[in-house]
């Protein structure tokens, strides 16, 4: 039997009921013969309130001393998860990230892993212990400061670990059964996906299914580990997140066309009015919005009228940024000569995803046929290979995902999806 790698939630230790529960859990998995390294996220909504207690001493807190706070919310889970477990009869040794050798880049707040060193959980597990590793920190290698890895960022934690070690999976547990062919909030009828490739769970989460931390998707991928997303508060066998080639081969069904319909309501669109229609100018547009260090999303540009020789371009960007962007663009109107500028964040994006798609025509029309019938309108379309993506109205969000998701056969016949926790991991 091999090593086995699990991270739960803050849903799955919510409280010390669920605390309980989970180190349960664990020592259910040591029994079956496995050495058992954990990864766990701070208790229930603990990392925002200690971001809001940040905001109230201070306006602006001081990147290395947030990260040194947050990763307090971690450590408090650690070492009551193994108290827990120690009162199951098992013995459990608690590791800070630096403990347990995640070394990162200097950026706090969005500290890249560069190297794992995972001596001190190789030790305690070969001499019988569970290690309990606090997800989301590690230390800088240059500056030794403590540092986070962005929000979300303990998934990542534990795929970097389950790789350093060589374990057989990373187990990810949270408070739903799986990823579904939609988020279970706003469609009743989604359907667990039994296994999905890295590709398609990377669309999906980049697309705003709330499912993995992206970048520990894109670290699975790179070194092939297989993910098993599933439940804390259930034994049901959840969804496996493995190479492509695995997904259709040991797969019992044909591969679908479709895997799923994503939602993201965290976007907002800008639109530049009147922009002229020559060489150079969209990329003064998009440096500046560069340069403003905002990611953007979908670009659509209009062909310009013949009368006036002027032009639209919108774009999406996350709402958190449109401020900031709108400042950036607004400096630029003199150079740029465009009309004016409309910023609007009361859109969402739906997305259909999945790997059989670049195979099979036609996916796109009945996807917009679907959104037609249910009197949506589509305001900006983009695709990749496995992916065909819209901007609609926040208001018909909801809508569209139930549209789609009936168009492609999505849904399933009795209710699968069950949310056992809070409102999200
Ligand atoms: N506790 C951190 C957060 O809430 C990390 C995580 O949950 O993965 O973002
Ligand atoms: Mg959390």
């Amino acid at each position: 039997m091999g090593i086995v790698v699990q991270k739960y939630g803050g849903s799955s230790v919510a409280d010390a009921a669920g605390v309980k529960r989970v180190a349960q859990r664990i020592v259910n998995t040591k029994k079956l013969g496995h050495q058992v390294v954990v990864v766990v996220s701070a208790m229930g909504d603990t990392t925002d309130e200690l971001i809001d207690l940040a905001n109230e001493v201070s306006p602006l807190p001081p990147a290395r001393e947030l990260d040194m706070l947050l990763t307090a919310g971690e450590r408090i889970s650690m070492a009551v998860l193994a108290m827990a477990i120690h009162d199951l009869g098992h013995e459990a040794r608690s590791f800070t990230g630096s403990q347990a050798g995640v070394i990162t880049d200097a950026e706090h707040g969005r500290a890249k892993i560069i190297d794992v060193t995972p001596g001190r959980i190789q030790a305690a597990i070969d001499e019988g212990a569970i290690a309990i590793v606090a997800g989301f920190q590690g230390v800088s290698q240059t500056t030794k400061d403590i540092t986070t890895l962005g929000r979300g960022g303990s998934d990542t934690t534990a795929v970097a670990l389950a790789v350093a070690l060589k374990a057989d999976v990373c187990e990810i547990y949270s408070d739903v059964d799986g990823i579904f062919t939609a988020d279970p909030r706003i469609e009743p009828r989604a359907r667990k996906v039994p296994r999905i490739s890295y590709e398609e769970t990377l669309e999906m989460a980049a697309q705003g299914a709330k499912i993995l931390h992206l970048r520990c998707v894109e670290y699975a991928r790179r070194y092939d580990m297989p993910i098993h997303v599933r439940s804390s508060f259930s034994d049901k066998e959840g969804t496996w997140v493995v190479k492509a080639e695995d997904v259709v081969q040991e797969g019992s069904m044909e591969a679908a066309i479709i895997t799923g319909v994503a939602h993201d309501r965290s976007q907002a669109k800008i639109t530049v009015v009147g922009v002229p229609d020559k060489p150079g100018e969209a990329a003064a547009i998009f440096r500046a919005v560069a340069d403003a260090q905002i990611n953007i999303d979908m670009i659509v540009q209009n062909v310009s009228a013949a009368s006036t020789n002027l032009t639209d371009i919108s774009f999406t960007l996350p709402r958190g940024e449109g401020q900031t962007a709108m400042t950036a663009l607004d400096r630029l109107k003199g150079e740029v000569g465009y009309e004016g500028l409309l910023y609007d964040d009361s859109v969402g994006k739906v997305s259909v995803v999945g790997a059989g798609m670049s195979s099979s025509p036609g996916i796109s029309a009945r996807f917009f046929e679907a959104l037609s019938e249910a009197g949506v309108n589509i305001e900006m379309i983009s695709t990749s290979e496995i992916r065909v993506s819209v901007v609609v109205a926040e208001s018909q969000v909801q809508d569209a995902v139930n549209a789609a998701h009936a168009a492609f056969d999505l849904g399933s016949d009795e209710i699968e999806a069950v949310v056992y926790g809070g409102t999200g991991r």
